[in-house]
C-alpha cells in the first residue's frame, strides 16, 4: 500500500482499504483517533479510532433508514434524542420532519461535531444551527440515566462498542433509554454489520430483550460499512415497530421509501435465529 493510504483497522484479518488523496485532518481528541481524508470514490471520508464512521457518498443511506424508519412509525415525534451523531447526518434528518418541535443531541467529543460542520457542511446543512436543537457534549450512558425529560424517538448513532461507544451497546443505557422514552415512544440503534459483528447482534437482542417489552431489528446495506448488510436495532415496551404502517409523509429523500420502509425488516435467518 503507498503511503498515502487508510486502511480500516475494524476487523483484525481483513479490511477496506482507501487511497487518500489528501489528509484534511487528523489528530488524537480528548477521546478518539479523528481523520478526513479525500477520496476519489467516496469523497471526504472520516474515521475515528480506525473504523470508518462516514464518507461524503454513501452517508445520506445510513442516515435516512436509521432516521426515518423510527420516525415515520411515531404518528407524531415532536421530541427527539440523539445519542453521539456528531458529524450531523442524523439531525439533518430529524429536522426534516414538521411535527419535530425540539432535538436533544448528546456527543462526547466536541471536536468531532467541530471538524463536521467545517469538513463535512453538508452532512449538517446548517442543522446545528437550527433553533429547536439542544446540543449537549457528554456521554450519551449519563444523560439517559440522569435526564428528566421523555422523548418519542431515541436513536442511537453511536461508534461501534469498542472505546467511548461501548458503554452505548449495555444494559445500563438501555435501561437509560427506557426510562426516558414517553408512552409509544421508539429506540433505534445503529447495531454493526451481522455477517462479520454476529457477538453484536446477539449480545443486543439478549440485552435489549432483557429491558424492552419489544425488541428486534431491521436492515440496509451502506456501501462503506462493509461486509453485507448492517443491522439497526429497534426496541419498544409499547410499539411493535415492523407492524406499524409508515404514515404517509413527502420526504426529500435519497434512499427511504414507504417500500423500503416494509422491507427493510424482513431479515436473514441468520439475523432471526439471532432474536
Ligand atoms: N455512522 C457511524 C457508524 O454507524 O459507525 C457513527 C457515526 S458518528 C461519527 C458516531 C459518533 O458517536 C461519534 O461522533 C462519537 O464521538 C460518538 N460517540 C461515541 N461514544 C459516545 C458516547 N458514549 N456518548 C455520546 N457520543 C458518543
Amino acid at each position: 500500500m503507498s503511503e498515502l493510504s487508510y486502511l480500516e483497522t475494524l476487523h483484525p484479518s481483513w479490511g477496506q482499504a482507501f487511497i487518500m488523496d489528501e489528509v484534511l485532518f487528523e489528530s488524537k481528541t480528548e477521546h478518539q483517533h479523528l481523520i478526513i481524508f479525500n477520496n476519489a470514490q467516496w469523497g471526504r471520508v472520516m474515521a475515528l479510532d480506525g473504523v470508518i464512521q462516514t464518507t461524503e457518498r454513501d452517508e445520506f443511506i445510513y442516515h435516512e433508514m436509521l432516521t426515518h424508519v423510527p420516525m415515520m412509525a411515531h404518528p407524531k415525534p415532536q421530541r427527539v434524542l440523539i445519542i453521539g451523531g456528531g458529524d450531523g447526518g442524523i439531525l439533518r434528518e430529524v429536522l426534516k420532519h414538521s411535527d419535530v418541535e425540539q432535538v436533544t443531541q448528546v456527543e462526547i467529543d466536541e471536536a468531532v461535531v467541530t471538524l463536521c460542520r467545517e469538513y463535512f457542511p453538508n452532512h449538517s446543512q446548517g442543522a446545528y444551527d437550527d433553533p429547536r436543537l439542544n446540543l449537549v457534549i457528554g456521554d450519551g450512558v449519563d444523560f439517559v440515566n440522569q435526564t428528566q425529560q421523555k422523548f418519542d424517538v431515541v436513536i442511537s448513532d453511536s461508534t461501534d462498542p469498542v472505546g467511548p461507544g461501548e458503554v452505548l451497546f449495555t444494559s445500563r443505557f438501555y435501561q437509560g433509554v427506557q426510562a426516558c422514552l414517553a408512552e409509544g415512544g421508539v429506540f433505534v440503534a445503529q447495531n454493526g454489520v451481522s455477517f462479520l459483528q454476529g457477538d453484536e447482534v446477539r449480545t443486543s437482542a439478549q440485552r435489549l430483550g432483557l429491558t424492552f417489552a419489544k425488541r428486534g431489528f431491521y436492515t440496509v446495506a451502506v456501501p462503506t460499512y462493509v461486509g453485507g448488510i448492517m443491522t439497526l436495532a429497534w426496541a419498544s415496551d409499547s410499539v411493535d415497530l415492523p407492524s406499524v404502517m409508515p404514515r404517509g409523509f413527502e420526504l426529500a429523500t435519497r434512499y427511504y421509501t414507504p417500500a423500503v420502509h416494509q422491507a427493510c425488516f424482513a431479515l436473514p435467518r441468520y439475523v432471526a435465529e439471532q432474536l
